[in-house]
């Protein structure tokens, strides 16, 4: 049985206090929520992670990530942080690939390549983002991108490294904007990721590949989307700063 995820993704919000006090406030409110399969993560900016990781002790569905981690192993990188940092300092997840990264500092399949290896190698497991902008969609590019976001990005993993990735399927033109995908069409999406995995790596690798969506999830949309056969979860934005929202969110599994 795959996993179910609810994944929180702050981005670059909330101070140092703001962000324990909501983590709290979350692990509070959803340690009887996420049970069995189901789990929740959050990923946060990197000055909270080992404080979260010391409150998340104790419950074993609610783990924690970063947004971001260097393709270096180490080294002369002012400013930036390793995977084997993240990995000292108990987080469990790192967010790679998110289109804000692709947009904003140029993150290429290429580069995301070389960022999962070395997450990867440092024991931390990978929430790889992938989804096309309206631009695409609207020019009917859509699986194309998709299908080269995959092979670019992870298809060079061997089996047993690929079974440690969660897959986030986010439209870009749905993130951050309020529009959601239809659960049709993030179904479609997810069913089609689902037998480019099967193609490469067998059925069995991809049953087990937990797929999220992403892209303006709240908790009025939520259930809708997570009842899809191939969505396993989802990856929260504006709605994982509020923890009512974000509990509402992972109640929406049952
Ligand atoms: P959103 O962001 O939920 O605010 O649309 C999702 C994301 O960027 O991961």
């Amino acid at each position: 049985m795959r996993k179910k995820i609810v994944a929180g993704n702050w981005k670059m919000n909330l101070d140092y206090n703001e962000g324990l006090a909501l983590f709290s406030e979350v692990t509070n409110m959803v340690k009887d929520e996420a049970t069995g399969t189901q789990q929740v993560v959050v990923c946060s900016p990197f000055i909270h992670l080992h404080s979260l990781v010391q409150l998340a002790k104790g419950y074993s569905n609610i783990a924690v990530g970063a947004q971001n981690a260097h393709q270096a192993e180490s080294g002369a990188f002012t400013g930036e942080i390793s995977a084997k940092q993240i990995k000292s300092v108990g987080a469990e997840y790192v967010i790679l690939g998110h289109s804000e990264r692709r947009q904003y500092f140029g993150e290429t399949n290429e580069l995301l390549a070389k960022k999962t290896d070395t997450a990867l190698a440092n024991g931390l497991k990978p929430i790889f983002c992938i989804g096309e902008t309206l631009q695409e969609r609207e020019a009917d590019t859509h699986f194309g991108i998709i299908k080269a976001q995959l092979e670019e990005g992870i298809f060079h993993l061997d089996a047993d490294k690929f079974a440690q990735l969660v897959i986030a399927y986010e439209p870009v033109w749905a993130i951050g904007t309020g529009v959601t995908a239809t659960s049709a069409q993030a179904q479609e999406i997810h069913e089609f990721i689902r037998k480019e995995i099967a193609a490469k790596y067998g059925q069995q690798v991809a049953d087990d590949t937990t797929i999220l969506y992403g892209g303006s999830c709240n908790p009025k949309n939520a259930a809708e989307l997570f009842a899809q056969a191939d969505i396993d979860g989802g990856l929260i934005g504006g709605a994982s700063l509020k923890s009512r929202d974000f509990t509402d969110i992972v109640k929406a599994f049952n």
